[in-house]
């Protein structure tokens, strides 16, 4: 969970009294094994990027455990989190804003070998040419800078810079949003193969259902907070079961051959965070809504073998 405090006040933001909560995270668990992807769907502000940021670390979490190989690096302090810090990155949306415009692509791939201290002078040198061939860039690109680049090459450069210390876990946060279509599909098959071959567990966090389903071995489905659905991805979107889920595959535009059509439409906007509704915070919105869902908070259960929902329209039987 990851619940940041809301505060009134002129100087809120260092002393002002603590007023709420807004839990942007909320109770979600999950699980990914060495070379497998798991895809995080919702829509924006559901809490995604909070949780991909929260198991990195980079956000300390309000309460839960995070286990990295075995090791629970929930609360460990900074000195003893850095070495684990190679282990864990993260593949960012926009990989011009987060590539440095003023270093060379052979120097921005050298850094985290450096900041890590991996290898010697030279095993680093081999290790970014290595990268380089690995992501379909040749030694060609290594004196060149960033803006020379278009935006796919620029997000293979995002992907061998966070696969360059051979990490176990990648967060890969809206990695291919901001590419044309043409180029997602090929950025999308190159991080699908370099995180089976070098057996890295990825978290893959996109608004784009379609986009999920190329590249997901399970997917969780995230709203407001909370993980409504999880399951792998055949049986996610062949048979989904929460309202929520049924929606957004309906929602995509190109159609499956032999998929059943769910004819299922959600209206209005996400509630607030600050306001979020009483029971199932979906039920606003829910076409299938029933008066219990108003009042009772849904449980998570298991539909299914690795299939749970969190809806009044399931029961233990
Ligand atoms: Fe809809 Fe009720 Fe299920 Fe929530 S619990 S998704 S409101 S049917």
């Amino acid at each position: 969970s990851k619940h940041f405090p809301l505060r009134a006040g002129l100087l809120r933001r260092v002393t002002g009294r603590v007023t709420g909560h807004l839990k942007a995270v909320d109770g979600v668990s999950l699980e990914i094994a060495a070379g497998e992807t798991f895809g995080l769907v919702g829509e924006s502000g559901c809490g995604k990027s909070t949780l991909g940021r929260t198991t990195l670390r980079l956000l300390e979490p309000t309460s839960g455990r995070i286990v990295l190989d075995g090791e629970d690096i929930s609360r460990i302090q900074a000195a003893a989190l850095k070495p684990r810090r190679r282990l864990m990155q993260m593949i960012f949306q926009d990989p011009y804003a987060s590539l440095n415009p003023r270093r060379t692509i052979e120097q921005i791939l050298l850094e985290p070998l450096q900041v890590h201290r991996i290898g010697s002078a030279i095993q680093r040198r081999q290790r970014v040419q290595e990268l380089l061939e690995l992501v379909g860039l040749g030694s060609n690109a290594l004196q060149r800078y960033p803006h020379e680049f278009s935006g796919g090459q620029r997000q293979r450069i995002g992907i061998a810079r966070a696969l360059a210390p051979r990490p176990s876990f990648v967060v890969a946060d809206e990695a291919v949003s901001a590419l044309d279509v043409s180029v997602q599909s090929q950025v999308l098959n190159l991080l699908s193969d370099l995180q089976m071959e070098m057996g890295v567990a990825m978290l893959f966090i996109s608004h784009d259902l379609a986009v999920v389903q190329h590249i997901a071995h399970t997917v969780g489905v995230m709203y407001m907070g909370q993980l409504v659905e999880k399951a792998r991805s055949d049986d996610l979107f062949n048979a989904p079961r929460h309202p929520y889920t049924q929606a957004l595959i309906n929602a995509i535009p190109i159609p499956v051959p032999g998929r059943p059509k769910i004819k299922l439409r959600v209206h209005g906007e996400v509630p607030s965070a600050l306001k979020p509704p009483a029971g199932c915070a979906f039920h606003p919105r829910c076409p299938k809504a029933m008066a219990v869902c108003k009042t009772q908070k849904p449980v998570t259960l298991n539909v299914a073998e690795n299939h749970t929902v969190s809806c009044h329209l399931y029961d233990e039987s």
